[in-house]
């Protein structure tokens, strides 16, 4: 039967990727890649074997959803091994498990390959520790932007705001400033400390430490992709130590 390989690329740095997935590549007859992969990682594909970029920019897609999923049934059902590569993990915001439930559908066997997902990965470059006794026993991973054409909002940030001891937002660039608005006015302190972690393990990789209330002022630009951490356990990185006492 034939089979189409979900696999998780890692966050950037193309030794994040896993020994599994590594050796899929080197196997694979197709790749259908994503845009925040790391391209490095390309170089484990054979020789001769073929490279189709699907990737989604924010607002600008090279190719919707559904051409996605038929263009991966129709190489499977060419009887080629496929590998769909997805930055980071490939069930975490990605389309992995639409893609994997769509080749089903249609009869075609799926495995998805785990991969370093930038929320954890993200954190732990700049050493803070998202899940850590007697700080924080509790994450959230969470959505800064949702789909408006669903009518509603599923995350409630008011609610949000004091139920868990670490919240980590994905895909929250263009949102931070009313995110921070809500996780106020649902209850944390306007000091909590904040850490923006651009292009984690990419080149040009950075940190910036804030307060929640310096990111609901809307005077912070935040770029993309980044991860967004809320919550005492910034306050830990020895980084945060080192970049307030530098700003004082
Ligand atoms: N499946 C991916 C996430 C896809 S959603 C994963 O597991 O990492 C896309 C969002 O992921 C971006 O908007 C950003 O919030 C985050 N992201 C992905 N790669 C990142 C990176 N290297 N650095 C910072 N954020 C990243």
């Amino acid at each position: 039967m034939v089979k189409v390989y979900i696999v998780g690329a890692g966050p950037g740095d193309p030794e994040l990727i896993t020994v599994k997935a590594v050796k899929l590549l080197e196997l694979a007859d197709v790749v259908v890649y994503d845009r925040l992969i790391p391209v490095d990682v390309l170089k484990h594909v054979k020789e001769g074997a073929e490279l189709i970029y699907v990737g989604k920019e924010p607002g600008r897609h090279s190719m919707e959803q559904d051409e996605i999923n038929e263009l991966l049934l129709r190489k499977a059902l060419e009887g080629k091994v496929i590998v769909r590569l997805h930055g980071g993990d490939p069930f975490i915001f990605g389309r992995g498990f639409e893609e994997c439930q769509y080749l089903i559908r249609n009869g075609v066997e799926c495995e998805a390959v785990p991969g370093v997902t930038s929320a954890i990965a993200a954190p732990e470059q700049y050493l803070i520790p998202i899940l850590l006794r007697g700080v924080s026993s509790s994450v959230a991973f969470v959505t800064g932007r949702e789909d408006p054409g669903k009518g509603f909002r599923e995350v409630d940030f008011r609610r949000l705001a004091t139920s868990v001891g670490t919240i980590v937002i994905l895909m929250g660039a263009s949102e931070a400033c009313r995110i921070a608005g809500e996780l106020i006015q649902g209850g944390l302190d306007s000091s909590t400390p904040v850490a923006v972690v651009t292009r984690a393990y990419m080149s040009g990789s950075r940190v910036q430490f804030m307060t929640l209330g310096e990111v609901a002022g809307c005077r912070i630009t935040v770029e993309n992709p980044s991860v967004i951490i809320v919550g005492k356990s910034v306050r830990l990185s020895p980084l945060y130590k080192d970049a307030v006492s530098h700003s004082t």
